[in-house]
């Protein structure tokens, strides 16, 4: 197709065209989305294996917005990452996890993501000191997931900020193991405080014998280097067995509980009430 944009001719796509278009309005509406405050936080529950004790929440961005409704972070985190916005919007996640946790009824810890463009951030360390002193919420209760991508955009500065970190009693999960840049030299490189298998490996196990084999050699990794292992995308019962029986410590996923509100409103509901 060719089309006149201003003076400029250009060929394109016109699902592309309408992509771009929705994407900068995106970024657009997204610079308000604080002040207005639109963005809020659903709390997805994380288990041990061998007891079904909660072992903590998973702190997961939503944002509502005002005409298009709920809005996913698969949706938007991308975009913020392009236009920088990811840092105010990074900072407000980290805050508010930190906050609302502060306020539960119980002292399970909080699992906020980070994007790889926050990890790399020089006032990184500042910043988490900075709002854990803020919202007092102890350091023990708080745990940063994040991907290896960051470790490979600028690994030195990676490393520097998560040693940093971890020496204020925060654990550190690497996230989504198993895609993307995954490397055994990451692991190799810093002290992670756990492993979460990407929920990919168990989506598919059912039908894949491969799917089933990696996963039970991230955990034969995970035993060796003395690190837990959780496997997210537990939706069936199926599921939780293979982990079980494969020896796995931690899960999480839609059978055990989706992300819901903050955990001020289940308290009454607890111990067990993962099934
Ligand atoms: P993630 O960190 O891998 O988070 C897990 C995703 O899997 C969440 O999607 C969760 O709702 C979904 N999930 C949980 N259990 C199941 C299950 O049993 N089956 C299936 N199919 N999915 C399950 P969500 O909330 O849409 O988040 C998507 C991604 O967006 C996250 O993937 C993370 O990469 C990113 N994200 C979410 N919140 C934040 C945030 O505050 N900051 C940053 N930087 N990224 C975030
Ligand atoms: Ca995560
Ligand atoms: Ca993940
Ligand atoms: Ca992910």
């Amino acid at each position: 197709a060719k089309a006149q944009l201003g003076d400029t001719i250009c060929y394109y796509e016109p699902s592309m065209d309408e992509n771009a278009r929705a994407r900068r309005k995106l970024a657009n509406d997204l610079r308000q989305a604080i002040e207005r405050d639109e963005l809020t936080l659903l709390y997805q529950p994380q288990c041990f294996i061998s007891d079904g004790r909660l072992s903590g929440y998973e702190a997961l961005l939503r944002w509502r917005h005002p005409t298009s409704g709920t809005i996913s972070p698969v949706e938007f985190i991308p975009i913020a990452e392009e236009t920088g916005q990811i840092l105010a919007i990074g900072e407000w996640v980290l805050r508010e996890a930190c906050r609302e946790a502060s306020n539960w009824p119980n002292s399970h810890r909080v699992a906020v993501n980070l994007s790889p463009i926050q990890l790399v951030q020089p006032e990184l360390p500042a910043l988490v000191t900075r709002i854990l002193l803020e919202t007092g919420l102890s350091p023990r209760r708080l745990e940063l997931e994040i991907t290896e991508s960051a470790i490979i955009t600028d690994k030195d500065r990676a490393l520097h900020n998560l040693r940093q970190i971890k020496a204020l009693g925060v654990a550190i999960a690497m996230d989504d193991f198993g895609t993307g840049y995954s490397s055994l030299d990451t692991l190799h490189s810093f002290p992670f405080d756990k492993i979460k298998i990407d929920k990919s490996f168990l989506l598919q196990s059912d039908q894949n014998e491969q799917a089933r084999a990696i996963i039970r050699a991230v955990l034969a990794l995970g035993q060796s280097l003395s690190i837990p292992v959780l496997a997210e995308g537990v939706e069936t019962a199926s599921h939780f067995d293979l982990l079980v029986n494969e020896g796995c410590q931690e899960a999480q996923g839609y059978y055990l509980g989706r992300p819901g509100e903050a955990p001020s409103v289940l308290v009454a509901h607890e111990p067990g009430s993962l099934k």
